[in-house]
């Protein structure tokens, strides 16, 4: 079971590696994009940890806490990131209105939520060279991690490496969605920036469980 203090680490965690690899996004979204991934979630990433203060006095929900990320990257990022991982966050809080905890569930339940939100309001699904190839197959991961009773850390674990999966199958696929698909098949061969990002947050998932050993 986790709580706010974990909550507020993650994101801490999740932040700081996205600060760590904002070249290689803007590098990665160059190539099939217009190079700003890194830059809109790195800017993102020091907003929310310019948040973490105050969020770990005031609020003790832990929906609420996820809700407030979410408005955050939707109302200050700029690019198709903003709104998608906006929603992603924002869906996350939904499936944990007035949780003061989360368990493995809960956790399970946000990825799968916040997936299924990224999905509506891109019009995007599996196979369109996009963060979904990384946050459905991890999503699904973690489903059946919890299904045999591993801990979170092992949860996040197997989602971090069915993400890791998703992210080189986007370099064998041909974008049909966002900024890529205009280059259409020349996209091809190279690596989805939002998909690495998805994996970025679960190996940050993945080490502060470790680091906090929880259950
Ligand atoms: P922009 O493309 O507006 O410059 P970013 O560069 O920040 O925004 O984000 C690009 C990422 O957004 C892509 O790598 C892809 O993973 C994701 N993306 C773009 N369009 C969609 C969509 N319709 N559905 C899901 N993900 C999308
Ligand atoms: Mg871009």
């Amino acid at each position: 079971m986790t709580g706010k203090n974990f909550l507020l680490a993650a994101l801490e965690a999740i932040s700081h590696n996205i600060i760590e690899h904002e070249e290689e996004l803007n590098h990665l979204d160059n190539a099939i994009g217009d190079g700003d991934h890194g830059t809109n979630m790195a800017s993102f990433s020091r907003i929310i940890l310019t948040d973490l203060p105050e969020l770990s006095e005031s609020n003790d929900d832990l929906g609420k806490i996820l809700h407030h990320v979410g408005m955050r990257c939707i109302t200050e990022i700029g690019g198709s990131a903003g709104p998608l991982f906006g929603k992603f966050y924002l869906q996350a809080g939904q499936s944990n209105t007035n949780n003061t905890t989360m368990e493995s569930a809960n956790w399970v339940l946000a990825f799968e939520e916040g997936t299924l939100g990224v999905a509506q309001i891109g019009r995007s699904t599996e196979g369109e060279k996009t963060m979904l190839d990384a946050l459905f197959p991890a999503s699904r991961a973690m489903q059946e991690a919890l299904e045999e009773g591993l801990s979170l850390s092992a949860i996040f674990q197997a989602g971090s490496e069915a993400a890791k999966t998703g992210v080189e199958f986007t370099k064998t696929i041909s974008a049909s969605k966002g900024r890529a698909a205009y280059i259409g098949q020349r996209s091809i061969g190279h690596q989805d920036p939002g998909a690495t990002t998805v994996l970025l947050m679960l190996q940050a998932l993945h080490k502060t469980a470790i680091k906090m050993n929880v259950e």
